[in-house]
């Protein structure tokens, strides 16, 4: 990539937008393009269009998305299949007409039928049912993967997609009824330390397994795969099955994880397990051989990743 061309990075506020800022000042980049919401509305689709006319980026990254954890999804369907099909399509539309050179488009694991082979490789895609309680985002999600493999094949574009796994950091959404699982129990467990609770209830069975992925690792992989020649990205990728999978190679069960966040933490406490509360998917674990492949690997190991995610949560707002 350039480093002096413009770069666009939607969603810059989130966990992972903020990320790929880093990681592309990281690398030298200086033509950084950001756009707050109150100056661009992602849903407004002649705002969109007019923002891509008058800025004209080269690259994009559609990091933009309505995201949130099992709860969120399971309760608010509307909000994540409308909201992420409306922003997927404005702006991968309005990068096509604005000749955008090269968009790295951000899915997720979820894509992948429920009862998908482990790990799942990128072929898994739309071979069978997918995990009910997040079906709505991992439609609008896998609309997005087609959206930029059909502007590929009528219209010639260099638009890519990554599919990371369950991603964790800095700048994550510690809010208990909207937040995934890793920002949700270090929450629980630093409030039970510090109001001495005898215990901390953590959903489903604790049977689970999930593969988590630092922030900064994702959006390392993110530049990666979007420095790469199209030549290259062709080679490991077919017109119809253009993603790539972003993970780490390994999965834990949620009771190991809520081990391993007690440990980090500092309770002793006893933890229980709320059989009321849905488990979802049973295992989301990706393969990452395309990807490896390729010559990326994730660097940031999961107790290392969550010792700093809580030091940064104890120096934030809620954390104090
Ligand atoms: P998912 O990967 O889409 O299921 O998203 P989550 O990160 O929200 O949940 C992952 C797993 O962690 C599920 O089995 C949840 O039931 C479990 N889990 C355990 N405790 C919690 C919690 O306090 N919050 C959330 N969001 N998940 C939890």
């Amino acid at each position: 990539m350039d480093r002096q061309a413009p770069v666009f990075v939607a969603g810059h506020r989130g966990m992972v937008g903020s990320a790929i800022v880093r990681a592309l000042e990281r690398a030298g980049h200086e033509h950084i393009l950001t756009a707050p919401r109150a100056s661009l509305d992602l849903l407004d689709q002649a705002a969109v269009r007019h923002w891509f006319e008058v800025n004209k980026p080269r690259y994009v990254f559609l990091a933009a998305a309505r995201v949130g954890g099992i709860h969120a999804n399971d309760t608010l369907p509307a909000d994540f299949i409308y909201q992420n099909l409306v922003i997927e399509t404005n702006v991968i539309e309005a990068a096509w007409r604005a000749g955008v050179e090269r968009l790295l488009f951000l899915g997720s694991s979820c894509i992948y039928p429920r009862m998908a082979t482990q790990p799942m490789s990128e072929e898994a895609l739309l071979t069978g049912a997918l995990e009910p309680t997040n079906e709505p985002y991992a439609v609008a999600k896998i609309a997005g993967v087609k959206l930029c493999e059909s502007f590929n094949r009528q219209h010639g574009t260099d638009f890519r997609s990554v599919m990371p796994t369950n991603l964790y950091g800095p700048g994550d959404n510690f809010d208990l009824e909207g937040s995934h699982v890793i920002p949700a129990l270090l929450r629980k467990f630093h409030e039970a330390r510090c109001g001495n609770a005898p215990s901390v209830a953590v959903w489903g069975s604790g049977k689970p397994r999930r593969e988590f992925l630092h922030v900064d690792d994702a959006a390392e992989a993110c530049r990666f795969v979007m420095a790469l020649g199209p030549a290259t990205y062709r080679a490991h990728t077919t017109p119809m099955c253009s993603h790539l999978n972003v993970g780490c190679g390994t999965d834990v069960t949620i009771a190991e994880l809520a081990r391993t966040i007690g440990d980090v933490v500092g309770y002793e406490g006893e933890i229980r397990f709320d059989a009321n509360k849905p488990d979802g998917a049973p295992r989301k674990l990706l393969d990452v051989s395309r990807l490896k492949a390729m010559g990326w690997q994730a660097r940031i190991g999961l107790e290392e990743g969550l010792r700093e995610v809580y030091e940064w949560y104890r120096a934030s707002e809620g954390g104090r």
